[in-house]
């Protein structure tokens, strides 16, 4: 590795942060983190067992009580500093999100500002969590409403948005006044130990964030979930693990934020600009090698316009440069393991078998590094599995339909409903259309749509709850209703 990514690396912390120290695991295990576009090993790490994981809860718990009652402005403060911070570092935590989960460094950096900005976004709501005071409507007694901390929280973090996705959730609890523990994907830890040194740096009290990475994530979850101290999960990740983990956090009751996959239908009708769309098509499938939950999944294009889209997403997509992200013309990153790069060649398999043709791509592409061919399939069948799974990768299936409500019917036609997007000129037809599908978030005529101040997430198997925007301060609180007796009774 080069001495300046080699100097990056040694400033990472390797221990879990319990409290205020970065400590080695109990049981002295650790796991290996790689640079998915070499294979190479960048770092170890400590690996958190189920008493590490308790020992978490157990600083978390400590400073609760302390940290609900820290002043609005102080904890409001401190999200600020640490969004100053981030902005100073922007270029080492750029480096080492494409080090360890392979993106671009031009996209890494994106989502250092994408990032950051949940921070200075909740510092800037940390002082408007509003409760009300009220009279009772026959106007005797009065209402007051408080919201107050949950409480102690479990963040699970996947790996394809290393910084955003911890701080999303750890921006908005720390607002509400939570403490927490979080728990970030084994394949990109790094840049989660990172951000919580940078919160300390930033004056984060010592254990409001504990950091629990590990080779096992069971041995962390399930001891907490069992935990009736701990008083919130938020997850994000696959639907399966978030079904698996909503019935573990069904032993405490806990409140949960579920943001899990997606099947994003990426509409074009017949009236839209098709250069806008293609523009819109790049960012919603090839951004993060389509390795994000809001990929638009399914290109549905209509009839009448499928060949001119077809060939000009075909000729975008083929002059996508693949390679390893620290490569300034790398415009396309490998995939996070080998495993992605099998199950996705297997979705494109099955679409070709089935008569689909690949206009570009269909193939992995050789090694080091797991790199897949950025592809466009066109005559998909509407029952390929690539129409109907998650697939996660630089893949876009096109299909076509001939009317508007065949086309919000294959939209629907899905356990999802997370993303979505619309491309038309008609407001009409927009109106119409959003108001029928069943989905937490729509694009209409852009590509990309998620901001700080936007409440991001999904229905049906895509997840509960919202995450950035006030809603996302509301996740990590909990409405309490005192009742006061008329203060004119005797
Ligand atoms: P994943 O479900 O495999 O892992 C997510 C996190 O859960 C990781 O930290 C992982 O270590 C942990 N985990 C895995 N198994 C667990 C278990 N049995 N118990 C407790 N924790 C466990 O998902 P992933 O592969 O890291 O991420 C990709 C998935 O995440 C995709 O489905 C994607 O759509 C989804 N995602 C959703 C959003 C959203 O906001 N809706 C955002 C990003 C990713």
């Amino acid at each position: 590795m080069e001495q300046h990514l080699q100097e990056l690396i040694n400033k990472i912390p390797t221990g879990l942060l319990i409290g205020d120290t970065w400590r080695e695991g109990s049981a002295g295990e650790t796991f290996d983190v790689l640079n998915p576009a070499t294979e190479e090993k960048l770092t170890t790490l400590a690996s958190a067992t189920p008493e590490d994981a308790i020992a978490a809860l157990d600083a978390a718990c400590h400073v609760q009580d302390q940290w609900a009652h820290t002043p609005p402005r102080e904890r409001a403060e401190i999200l600020r500093r640490a969004y100053d911070l981030i902005t100073d570092r922007s270029e080492e935590f750029a480096t080492l999100m494409t080090l360890e989960m392979g993106k671009p460094l031009a996209e890494s950096r994106g989502e250092v500002v994408y990032g950051a900005e949940f921070l200075r976004w909740f510092s800037e709501e940390t002082v408007r969590d509003y409760g009300r005071y009220q009279p009772t409507p026959e106007g005797k007694n009065q209402i007051l409403v408080k919201h107050k901390p949950v409480g102690p929280c479990l963040l699970i973090t996947p790996w394809n948005f290393p910084l955003a996705m911890a701080t999303r959730k750890a921006g908005a609890a720390i607002a509400a006044g939570c403490t927490m523990i979080l728990k970030p994907a084994r394949l990109t830890p790094l840049t989660a130990q990172y951000f919580a040194q940078t919160m300390l740096d930033a004056g984060l009290p010592a254990g409001v964030l504990n950091v629990v990475a590990s080779a096992t994530a069971s041995a962390v979850s399930d001891p907490l979930l069992a935990d009736s101290r701990l008083r919130k999960l938020s997850f994000t990740g696959s639907t399966p693990v978030g079904k698996a983990l909503l019935k573990s956090a069904a032993q405490n009751v806990l409140r949960t934020s579920m943001e899990l996959g997606g099947n994003a239908p990426f509409i074009v009708f017949e009236d839209a600009n098709i250069d806008e769309a293609i523009e819109g098509a790049m960012g919603a499938k090839m951004r993060n090698m389509g390795e994000a939950c809001t990929a638009a999944n399914r290109f549905l294009v209509h009839e009448s316009r499928a060949e001119e889209f077809s060939t000009k997403l075909a000729t975008k997509i083929a002059n996508l440069k693949t390679g390893n992200g620290l490569n300034p013309d790398t415009t396309c990153g490998p995939l996070i393991e080998q495993k992605a790069v099998d199950s996705i060649h297997e979705l494109v398999q099955d679409a070709l078998d089935r008569g689909a043709q690949a206009l570009v791509g269909g193939y992995p592409q050789d090694g080091p590094g797991y790199f897949y061919q950025p592809t466009v399939l066109i005559n998909v069948p509407h029952d390929a599995r690539v129409i109907q799974e998650e697939i996660f990768g630089p893949v876009a299936p096109i299909i076509t339909f001939s009317t508007e409500e065949e086309a919000i019917q294959l939209a629907n036609n899905t356990e999802y409903g997370l993303a979505s997007y619309v491309y038309t000129t008609d407001t009409s037809r927009a109106l119409r259309t959003l108001d029928r599908l069943e989905v937490g978030m729509t694009g209409l005529n852009i590509g990309i749509m998620s901001n700080a101040a936007a409440p991001f997430g999904g229905v049906k198997h895509s997840g509960l709850g919202r995450e950035g925007a006030a809603e996302g301060i509301a996740e990590y609180t909990y409405t309490q209703y005192i009742g006061i007796k008329d203060p004119y009774a005797s």
